[in-house]
């Protein structure tokens, strides 16, 4: 057999103004680079312990509950649906996006009884439409995505808790577009479980998926925990609930982990606990509402300086995320093609499009590390001349002063 070697891992230095991910913050980076520790090293639990302290302000919550799932933001979503969600049990799902169909794919596999709250795309769903499913329906569980960025819109979350608290519903919310870019009071709106990720407005790489959980969510997570007769995971149930169908997203067992008992469970992952702490040390140091403001600051930018090319956005202003905003493709210009150039002659991503969406809009993302001034005009300055030269008429220049100007607003 012929051996094969490859050059070391050297990626151009590109900026992604995408729906994520998007470059990392280089402190992240640099904490991931730290040595390894024992998973029950009084140093490493230390290290949990404060992440658990840091993602509870990031999450502005009190919920003791709060820690990580080692995996991708959508490790957070599957084990906050299998840990809540019974097979049989009622799941109603506000869908208004290609990441509400995700929950439904999700709940499916767990043989949910899935009934849906359905909005077209760039839509989002009033308190009243959601009490009436609520009536309509009498779900168990209730679970949306907050921003959902294939659509670009913010789902409102005020009063949602409470209306759930009142029909004695559980709620789930999958706020990864957003956690560390836009507000996510997960105790003003009184839901239950909240998870993120960290490769969006949290400037760290895809891998961890911060989650906090309610004490009476956990509760009812508990209690469909293994009783523990001989080997803990064995097949005994307590009778009464079904046993959480997957061992390594039963958060049971997780928060079992990291709670004072360490039961065993995975070893958690040492480097990316290292990024997800130092991407909540850079959030909380700059000041969520600092960071919240510059998210609003660059969303605006991009927004002007789109308009001024003379392209139409989508979506309604109401409801934009402050972090991703959607634009149409004039007429007559090929989207991959200026996607194709700006990566090209400019290193800059910029991100297409899914379902009903796909070759009508692109996605224009300024999250984390990258909502900032002169990355949002440089992506600007791009844009209008592959545009210009695609034939889209434009003033050249008009982007970038309608961002500048919005900028110095
Ligand atoms: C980006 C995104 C995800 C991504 O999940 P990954 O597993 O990290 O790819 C999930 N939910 C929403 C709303 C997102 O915007």
């Amino acid at each position: 057999m012929t051996q094969t070697f490859f050059g070391q891992i050297n990626p151009p230095a590109r900026l992604l103004m995408g729906p994520g991910p998007v470059n990392a913050h280089p402190r992240v980076l640099r904490a991931m680079a730290a040595d390894m520790l024992g998973q029950f090293d009084p140093e490493m639990t230390d290290y949990m312990n404060q992440t658990m302290e840091l993602y509870r302000q990031v999450f502005m919550t009190n919920n003791r509950w709060t820690l990580l799932v080692d995996g991708t933001a959508r490790a957070g979503i599957e084990a906050a649906l299998v840990s809540l969600v019974e097979p049989g049990m009622k799941l109603l799902i506000v869908r208004a996006g290609r990441f509400g169909l995700l929950l439904s794919e999700i709940a499916q596999r767990i043989g949910a009884e899935i009934v849906t709250l359905d909005l077209p795309w760039g839509e989002v769903a009033s308190l009243a439409q959601i009490e009436d499913a609520i009536v309509a329906h009498r779900p168990h569980v209730l679970a949306c995505i907050h921003g959902d960025t294939s659509t670009t819109m913010a789902q409102p979350l005020d009063g949602v808790g409470a209306l759930c608290r009142k029909y004695d519903v559980l709620s789930y919310v999958d706020t990864t577009a957003t956690l560390g870019g836009m507000e996510v009071a997960t105790d003003r709106w009184g839901v239950d479980v909240v998870s993120g990720g960290l490769q969006k407005c949290m400037g760290g790489p895809p891998g961890s998926a911060p989650i906090t959980i309610s004490d009476r969510a956990a509760e009812h997570i508990f209690a469909r925990r293994h009783v523990e007769a001989g080997i803990r995971g064995s097949d005994t149930t307590d009778g009464t609930r079904v046993r959480i169908p997957s061992n390594y997203f039963d958060l049971a067992m997780v928060m079992d982990y990291w709670s004072e008992k360490r039961l065993n469970h995975h070893t958690e992952a040492t480097t990316m606990l290292y990024g997800a702490r130092e991407a909540a040390r850079v959030v909380l140091e700059e000041g969520l509402q600092a960071r919240f403001a510059r998210h609003a600051a660059a969303s605006h930018a991009v927004c002007a300086g789109l308009r001024a090319m003379g392209l139409e956005l989508f979506g309604g202003d109401e409801h934009r995320m402050t972090n991703v905003t959607g634009v149409y493709i004039p007429k007559g210009i090929d989207g991959e093609k200026v996607r194709g150039r700006m990566r090209e002659d400019f290193e800059i991503e910029i991100g297409s499009a899914f379902g009903p969406l796909q070759g009508k809009i692109w996605r224009i993302g300024a999250m984390g590390y990258n909502a900032e001034k002169h990355k949002v005009l440089l992506t600007m300055g791009a844009l209008e001349t592959v545009l210009r030269h695609e034939g889209h008429g434009l003033t050249a220049g008009a982007g970038v002063d309608a961002a500048l100007a919005a900028y110095n607003d």
